[in-house]
């Protein structure tokens, strides 16, 4: 063992040296350092077990000493070596960090080798003790920081729990509003979930009664029982992912019927076997009594339709007959007896003339609108080119005396019925040419061109157009933006476009600019 003596005075070293190789078997070594700066660089340049410090140094004194050489060397134990007198600096010496002293003079061998080995023991256990203190300091740091961890996910666990019970609150809510419930089954255990919906919708005490299958089946009506029963085993046994099926269920709180609507889904093992089914029911008795109330109204609108198109149709056919007597025996007396009748009667007659053949032209124009139905055309493949071409050539002398432009482009085929497609042209086209401003020659281009799955047709002029507050009016049967003085008309034209385009599933509108001109529009399904 390396003994450091750190002393000024060469006897007092010479007499500790003595004492400490002495003894039997000796194993401390020595080497002196004679003040504080030569111990330090003996202690830089080789280790040292022990130092024994004199406090009395030429280049140190007093407790100083022990302060510089622990800041410097921590680990090396110090005996400190005081006077006779001062017991109370070794005291001190203790305090600031040496692990033992002794008072020179009183030097005897045992006690001197003890306090040695004391004051290494106890550094060794010093040192042990900041060692496992920094570790300990460590490992609290380390816990402090896993606490933090675990602080932060408790949060996150509580967030989420928080969330949780939010979209819960939410599904359930939506689950009511919808009249939506969902279930979940689960083969291996035999265990089955109910949403709250489920018992609402069974007009079950909620979670009362046990959710299980015998309990539902029991709720259902017993008509429909098995055909319930019978959509799952069947779609379990053939391997099938899902079904869906409507039945009826009994409430048992009122014994009300309630339709439902069923979805359900299994998963299945790779090997097959269902684990899981997941379905919902929708209670679906509003929106049947609303579609059977929807039916019988349409079923009420059709029939009050025919029968309207019948009174029509009969009315216009029948009318016609008594017409034409009024018509031509009002020109008869006026002929027969003109000598015999005044100027004003003669000119009564001719309204009565003028208003019969008015009414005539109504009365063809409503039989034409009251003939179209949906069951008396023929929509089949149709040239659209062919049958403008065959309109125009009916129209040559009415076009020919206004001296119109009429041109058009390439046009497709359609699924059309042809006579009822001529029927669209030749009311766009003449009415294209009736709406013209005076002193203007008219010109009529008609053209089509693909609009997603249709073709869209297009009659434009360069008339008098129209206001866009009427582009709808103007399409409803007898609507007419002008007096027959100004222009020849109906009113009936139009509405007969609009009934044909859409009994053949297209749609027609209109886009003008007063002044400029108009474009009528109408689509049809290609052939
Ligand atoms: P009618 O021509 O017998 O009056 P329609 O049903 O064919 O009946 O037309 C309804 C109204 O729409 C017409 O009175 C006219 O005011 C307006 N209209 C139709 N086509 C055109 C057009 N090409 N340009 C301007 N106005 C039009």
């Amino acid at each position: 063992m390396k003994v450091l003596v750190v002393e000024d005075n060469p006897a007092d070293y010479e007499l500790i040296r003595e004492v400490l190789l002495e003894g039997p078997g000796s194993s401390f070594e020595t080497a002196n350092g004679s003040d504080l700066a030569s111990a330090l660089t003996h202690l830089d340049a080789e280790e040292c077990s022990v130092l024994l410090l004199d406090l009395g140094l030429p280049d140190s004194q007093g407790i100083e000493t022990v302060r510089t050489v622990r800041a410097r060397f921590p680990g090396v134990p110090i005996v400190v070596l005081t006077g006779l007198d001062d017991e109370e600096i070794g005291v001190r010496a203790l305090q600031e960090g040496a692990q033992d002293y002794l008072v020179k003079g009183e030097i005897a061998g045992p006690s001197l080798a003890r306090s040695i080995r004391y004051a290494v023991e106890r550094s060794r256990i010093d040192q042990e003790l900041i060692r496992k203190n920094a570790e300990l300091e460590a490992a609290y740091e380390g816990l402090a920081a896993h606490e933090e961890e675990l602080r932060q996910n408790l949060d996150e666990l509580s967030r989420a729990e928080r969330e949780l019970r939010m979209s819960t609150h939410l599904l359930t809510k939506a689950q009511e509003i919808a009249h939506l419930g969902s279930w979940e089954y689960t083969p291996a255990t035999n265990r089955v979930v109910w949403s709250d919906e489920v018992y609402r919708i069974l007009g079950l005490p909620l979670h009362e009664s046990p959710a299980t299958f015998a309990e539902f089946l029991e709720s259902v009506h017993p008509d429909d029982r098995e055909a319930m029963n019978a959509a799952y085993r069947d779609s379990v046994e053939r391997g099938e992912d899902r079904y869906e099926i409507e039945y009826r269920v009994v409430r048992a709180s009122t014994g009300a019927i309630r339709h439902v609507h069923e979805k359900c889904e299994h998963f299945r093992a790779a090997a097959g076997p269902v684990v899981r089914s997941v379905g919902m029911i929708h209670d679906v008795t509003e929106r049947k009594q609303d579609e059977a109330d929807l039916r019988a109204y349409a079923e009420r609108l059709k029939g009050s339709n025919d029968d309207l198109q019948r009174f029509a149709y009969v009315c216009s056919h029948d009318l016609q007959e008594p017409l034409r007597s009024i018509i031509s025996f009002s020109q008869l007396l006026e002929r027969r007896y003109r000598t015999q009748l005044d100027g004003e009667a003669g000119e009564y007659i001719g309204f009565i003339v003028e208003g019969g053949q008015r009414m005539q032209a109504l009365i063809r124009d409503l039989l034409q609108f009251s003939r179209v139905t949906a069951h008396g055309s023929t929509i089949r493949p149709t040239d659209s080119a062919a049958v403008l071409t065959e309109v125009l050539g009916d129209m040559r002398l009415a076009i020919g005396e206004t001296g119109a432009s009429v041109e058009y482009g390439p046009l497709p085929m359609v699924m059309a019925d042809p006579t009822q497609l001529g029927q669209v042209f030749s009311n766009l086209i003449a009415n294209a040419i009736k709406y013209c401003a005076p002193e203007t020659t008219p010109m009529v281009r008609i053209a089509a061109v693909e609009d997603g799955p249709s073709w869209s047709f297009a009659v434009e002029d360069n008339g008098i157009g129209i206001a866009p507050e009427y582009f709808d009016r103007i399409f409803v049967i007898f609507q007419r933006l002008h007096t027959k003085d100004e222009y020849e008309g109906t009113g009936i034209g139009l509405a007969i476009v609009r009934k044909i385009v859409e009994q053949h599933g297209g749609r027609c509108w209109v886009e003008s600019t007063p002044g400029v001109g108009s474009a009528f529009r109408f689509t049809l399904k290609p052939a």
